[in-house]
């Protein structure tokens, strides 16, 4: 499948990409040119009906598929995927503004992703557990947990779902997704590449439509035994708490607010050019972005100089434009976000170093931002901005910059950057993170494990504890007789 330009999305039940029952649809907007772009269907009941039953089906027949050849024909979608890398990077930057270079290498990370799950997939041992009678077998068995739900955000539109799609297929369960309205044709084009690698008819599922009604239906349906969502912490635990009243698996990845911590022993250059990559990455709407930044007192001036150095060399634009490195916002929801950020920053007293305001008036851009002498009580210090906005404060012993990491209730990423071994030990202790890079970006990888502690959810979407997640155990004794 070639895919050249913008496509209109249809929902994919039961290994078919078909309409709405009731023909519904909506507008994808390009956020670069507030253009509509293209339609994508909108489910109601009657398609969520139809869906559910497929994806029923879909389980009974995957999970007999033997692992190896389920790996194989998750190998063949991951090859397909990273064929069509190019295609798909520009299906998303066109739908959700980042730039074309950084959509590219978001798709080729789902090949990769798709890949280690599937060897995964592959090692799912049980055990055998010396019996308490010699004429018995006592045997642990893992069992995929049965049809998934999952639902995903915007900012990330293929990386979001292949996580999740990766570990249910690999595990032998169905999966399900609500995509995200707004970026619809790049999730869409991921699933096609399962749909032509093999997989049975409704072992993937692709819906859109109003995201409350679709999770309050699916959640509870009894056919769905495993819930994923990822997105903001105020939705998360609506859907935990559902999730929890049917008696549903659930993985939540929510909100952060990444502390930076740069010591007074930090190389300073290093800092800069890691985390001010990782700020302005996707416009900063990331849920592992470098948001609070901690600068010891000593190199706060030259941080920060170094900083606004940074964030000005940066060329805002259309994310097709050849040298773009900083998209539009994904949502006309975002400007009006980041204009209120920056002004209750004004207002409390920080500095506007450099940005802090929209660019043009066609399109979501937000000049990148860097805010300096930033109170505690800026909401930028305490509500996740998700945007292109650095907030930087001092510090002056390690101690108050981690209590001031800890302080809020998020705990998802955390950034340090320091010399010191002594640091490097008191830093891997006491940070209240579910991930802490130090002296390095955030390097994602399948293999490592993905996920928060506190309001930043619970669960993981890498390492071996993505797979336990999607797996049940039974525990089976047999007598000899
Ligand atoms: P939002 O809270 O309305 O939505 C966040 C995501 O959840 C969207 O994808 C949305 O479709 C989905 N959603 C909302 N209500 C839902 C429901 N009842 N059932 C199922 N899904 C539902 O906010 P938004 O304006 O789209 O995004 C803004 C905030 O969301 C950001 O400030 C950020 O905190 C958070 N967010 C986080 C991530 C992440 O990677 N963790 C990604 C996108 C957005």
């Amino acid at each position: 499948m070639a895919i050249s330009s913008y496509t209109d999305t249809r929902l994919l039940i039961n290994g078919e990409w078909c309409d709405a029952a009731s023909g519904k649809t909506l507008d994808v907007i390009n956020p670069a040119t507030g253009q509509a772009i293209g339609k994508v269907a909108h489910a109601g009941i009657p398609d969520l009906d139809r869906a559910l039953e497929a994806a029923q089906r879909g389980f009974e027949a995957w999970r007999k598929v033997p692992a190896n050849e389920r790996a194989t024909i998750m190998r063949k979608a991951a090859a397909l995927v990273r064929e069509r890398a190019s295609d798909i990077g520009r299906l998303m930057t066109q739908e959700q503004g980042k730039p074309f270079a950084e959509a590219r290498v978001e798709v080729l990370a789902a090949a990769d992703i798709i890949e280690w799950f599937a060897d995964e997939g592959r090692r799912v041992y049980g055990r055998i557990v010396p019996s308490r009678n010699l004429a018995a077998q006592s045997q642990v068995l893992k069992e995929p947990i049965g049809p998934v739900a999952a639902f995903t955000p915007w900012n990330f539109p293929v990386n979001q779902v292949v996580r999740k799609l990766s570990a249910s297929l690999a595990c032998g369960c169905s999966f399900l997704v609500k995509a995200p309205e707004e970026t619809p044709a790049s999730p869409a084009a991921l699933l096609q590449a399962f749909v032509e690698a093999g997989v049975p008819p409704g072992t993937v599922g692709l819906v859109f439509g109003d995201p409350a009604e679709i999770s309050s239906y699916l959640i509870p349906h009894p056919v769905i035994r495993k819930v994923t969502f990822t997105g903001s912490t105020p939705v998360g635990k609506q859907l935990a708490a559902l999730a929890g009243s049917h008696m549903k698996r659930a993985t939540m990845e929510l909100g952060g607010h990444a502390p930076v911590i740069v010591a007074e022993d930090a190389d300073v250059a290093l800092a800069v050019k890691a985390a001010g990559a990782a700020k302005f990455r996707n416009a900063g709407q990331v849920c592992i972005s470098p948001t609070r930044f901690l600068v010891h007192n000593s190199i706060r001036e030259e941080f920060a100089a170094a900083l606004v150095k940074h964030a000005e060399s940066l060329k805002l634009g259309d994310g097709l434009a050849e040298g773009t490195t900083l998209g539009p916002l994904a949502n006309a929801r975002r400007l009006s976000a980041m204009a209120k950020v920056v002004d209750d920053a004004r207002k409390t007293g920080a500095k506007v170093a450099t940005g802090g305001e929209r660019v043009g008036t066609e399109g979501n851009f937000f000049a990148a931002t860097v805010l300096t002498d930033v109170p505690l009580e800026a909401d930028v210090f305490n509500n996740e901005p998700f945007g292109p906005v650095a907030a930087i404060r001092g510090f002056d012993k390690l101690e108050e910059a981690i209590a001031e990491a800890n302080r809020l209730p998020y705990g998802l990423a955390g950034y340090a950057y320091t010399k010191s071994f002594a640091n490097v030990h008191l830093l891997s202790q006491r940070m209240e993170v579910g991930m802490l890079w130090i002296n390095q970006p955030a390097t994602p990888t399948p293999e490592m494990p993905f996920g928060g502690v506190k309001d930043s959810g619970y669960g993981s979407e890498g390492g071996p504890e993505a797979m336990e997640a999607y797996l049940v155990t039974k525990a089976v004794t047999v007598m000899s007789v």
